[in-house]
């Protein structure tokens, strides 16, 4: 297997998601869908080969930012699934990728559930390194398992910071949020917070959601 390490100049990003993680991540996933009765399910774990071994493109998406309104570089997303090979995606349920790093300050992203062209309808990405709370410095592993939990006991789950600040379950479960056609909060408008599909730490999900 071709480890697809990307270079950062903080240093290399490897390639730490293994199986074992798969299990921790996924109780987090549906801890936090539990309030929908949604309970999400592990088909099969696979390791693909790179799609290609060719490191420009990581390059780019290691310098891609996000612009003046917080939208990140949407020009990195085809790049960052030029290392995924499209033949082994599974038609039917959702596709989720463990990648080094998806640009700065990001931490996924999903394909849009009704794109039937580019063939990444049912498949998202977030990154295992994550420069968002450092501000685009050096990068941190994005916490799984034991390490996602914040140490506030006095919060029961579900709300606020029950979920550490970029945690891998909680990214996750906004980007699966996506396939199920939930958008993100319109900002100015917006009368509930602490939102899994807003705000940064939180996973509540209004009624409507
Ligand atoms: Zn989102």
């Amino acid at each position: 297997m071709t480890e697809l390490n990307i270079a950062h100049p903080a240093g290399r990003l490897s390639c730490w998601f293994k199986g074992r993680h798969v299990n921790p991540l996924l109780k987090e996933i549906n801890l936090i869908w539990r309030q929908a009765d949604i309970e999400w399910f592990v088909e099969s774990v696979v390791e693909h080969e790179p799609a290609t071994t060719d490191m420009s493109a990581a390059r780019y998406i290691v310098n891609a930012k996000r612009d003046d309104h917080g939208r990140g570089d949407p020009d990195r997303i085809p790049r960052v699934y030029s290392y995924f090979n499209v033949d082994k995606h599974y038609p039917v349920i959702q596709n989720l990728y463990f990648f080094p790093f998806v640009g700065s300050t990001s931490q996924g992203f999903a394909g849009d559930p009704d794109d039937r062209v580019n063939r990444v309808s049912n498949h998202a990405a977030v990154g295992i390194w994550s420069n968002e709370y450092s501000n685009g410095g050096a990068p941190y592993r994005t916490p799984v398992g034991e390490r996602a939990r914040a140490d506030t006991p006095d919060t029961p789950p579900q709300k606020s910071n029950f979920f550490q600040k970029g945690s891998l379950g909680r990214n996750y479960a906004h980007e699966l949020g996506h396939h199920l056609r939930l958008a993100h909060p319109d900002e100015e408008k917006q009368a509930a917070f602490q939102r899994l599909m807003g705000g940064q730490t939180s996973s509540l999900l209004t009624d409507s959601e």
